[in-house]
């Protein structure tokens, strides 16, 4: 099963892509998490990107769509994927159309994640993760059961993204609604996009995404 998970910052685009993970056995692919990694290793890729990305930027098409051929010939690849912040553009959209291709795969479903900027911008600011194993949680809808120790795996080391700071948040909003919203009529025109409403519950949004894969949505 191949997916694209379409949706503006804070949407739970993250979340839910690795539930569908978990569930259907193929590979979460986040272009975010990759460009973080360049980042953090200090890589000449990340050395590009730390500053379009702190100034909550798109990094250019030609960078990301490079990245994202090689990492789509990867071995977890082989049963299916899900894009969790590719594509974010229409070139990357054309891009990612003529990679599959070539490659002869097909997409099953561009799912749109739809959430209201108020809400967006409550639910970046206040997010963070674990150091150790990655889990998340937000200062005001989800704490650690205890504070300051994560209740998946018990660190008490915690990360927050520089770019959820509320003044960047403004500037990835924007960059969602100019740059990346054209890509939901491009997917409709193709037959492919399926909307779902990001604003419920969290397992709420996991069986409505289950629903549109099964045809019922
Ligand atoms: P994300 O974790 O998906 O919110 O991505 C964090 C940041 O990485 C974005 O604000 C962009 O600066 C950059 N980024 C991630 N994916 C892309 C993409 N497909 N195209 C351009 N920039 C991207």
């Amino acid at each position: 099963m191949n997916l694209i998970l379409l949706g503006p910052p804070g949407a739970g685009k993250g979340t839910q892509a690795k539930r569908l993970q978990e569930k259907h056995g193929i590979a979460q692919i986040s272009t975010g998490d990759m460009l973080r990694a360049e980042v953090a290793s200090g890589s000449p890729i990340g050395l590009e990107a730390k500053a379009i990305m702190e100034a909550g930027k798109l990094v250019p098409d030609a960078l990301i769509t490079s990245m994202l051929a090689n990492r789509l010939q990867g071995a977890d690849c082989a049963k299916g994927f899900i894009l969790d912040g590719f594509p974010r553009t229409v070139p990357q959209a054309e891009a990612l159309d003529a990679m599959l291709d070539g490659l002869g795969i097909g997409l099953d479903a561009v799912i749109e994640l739809k959430v209201d900027d108020a809400l967006l911008v409550e639910r970046i600011a206040g997010r963070f993760t674990c150091k150790s194993c990655g889990a998340s949680f937000h200062d005001s809808f989800s704490r650690p059961k205890k504070d300051g120790v994560c209740d998946s795996c018990g660190g008490t080391e915690f990360v927050r993204r520089s770019d959820d700071r509320r003044e960047t948040v403004a500037a990835r909003l924007e960059a969602y609604h100019s740059q990346t919203a054209p890509l939901l009529p491009y997917y409709a025109g193709r037959g492919r996009l399926r909307t779902v409403d990001g604003m419920a519950e969290m397992d709420m949004v996991s069986r409505d995404i289950a629903a549109v894969l099964n045809g019922a949505g």
